[in-house]
């Protein structure tokens, strides 16, 4: 059993390999909504990018000795990350944060939205802060996006958006400022692009069914032509998507890929 383990991690280590020299991609590296069973689930969300040479982590979960074994087991090595971004300054989007700091390379760039404590700043001079309030690409087609502010509780986030011949896709973290004005906004900041995919948390846990279809339509009629809920969106919300975006609906949950 344990050889077979070993090779099938080798094996999976060849895959990801030679998959991500051909192919931009991004993975969930953590998520409270599972997938694939070796990877530890746990509350919290993390992308792992790699688009035109570049690797960019948005977010860092919650714990980082889970970070580090999910990186590990999908063979993923830290130290080749280019970019960090935090989408905002909640736990289980910023706790892998030091552990990813401490691995990556002098002069790595960190993108952090403009409400953040900076207390970590002077622990790694030889990396680069930017403290973000605009749109602005971080890489070759890689966009952070404004400072959107939830309008009730005034929790502040910035999402990403990935660019490839003209198609864009959008990574929230966990969408606070309710994710059909991020959606709305992005889509007016960018008006001539077809919109791939929106995915990530939309936190809507506690939102009621015909809340979540009028968000879900709001979406819809902006453009994008597929929709893949994760992490804080809740269950049965991500369920009501499912029904509202049939096929167009993507499972993208801990340890999915998504090629473009
Ligand atoms: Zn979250
Ligand atoms: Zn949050």
């Amino acid at each position: 059993m344990k050889r077979l383990l070993i090779f099938l991690f080798a094996f999976l280590g060849l895959f990801s390999n030679s998959y991500s020299q051909n192919h931009d991609f991004f993975t969930i590296v953590y998520n409270n909504v599972p997938s694939d069973n070796a990877l530890k689930t746990d509350w919290g969300f993390s992308v792992w990018i790699e688009k035109d040479g570049k690797t960019i982590l948005f977010d860092t979960g919650a714990r980082p000795d889970i970070l580090k074994d999910n990186l590990a087991k999908l063979a993923l090595d830290p130290t080749k990350i280019s970019e960090v971004v935090i989408s905002h300054e909640h736990q289980d989007h910023t706790g892998g944060l030091g552990f990813i700091l401490k691995q990556v390379n002098e002069g790595t760039q960190v993108f952090l939205p403009n409400d953040f404590n900076l207390k970590l700043k002077s622990d790694f001079s030889e990396l680069n802060f930017t403290v973000n309030d605009r749109y602005r690409e971080i890489a070759d087609g890689v966009w952070l996006t404004e400072i959107f502010v939830n309008p009730t509780n005034g929790i502040k986030e910035q999402a990403l958006v990935l660019e490839k011949d003209k198609k864009l896709i959008v990574i929230t973290g966990c969408a606070h400022p309710l994710i059909n004005d991020m959606c709305e906004s992005i889509t007016e900041h960018f008006p001539d692009y077809n919109y791939e995919l929106v995915t990530g948390g939309f936190h809507l846990i506690s939102t009621k069914e015909e809340a979540v279809i009028d968000i879900s339509n709001k979406i819809k009629n902006l453009g994008f032509a597929g929709i893949a809920p994760s992490h804080c969106t809740g269950e049965e919300s991500i369920n009501v998507f499912k029904k509202e975006w049939g096929e167009n609906f993507v499972a993208l949950n801990l340890g999915d890929s998504y090629k473009f």
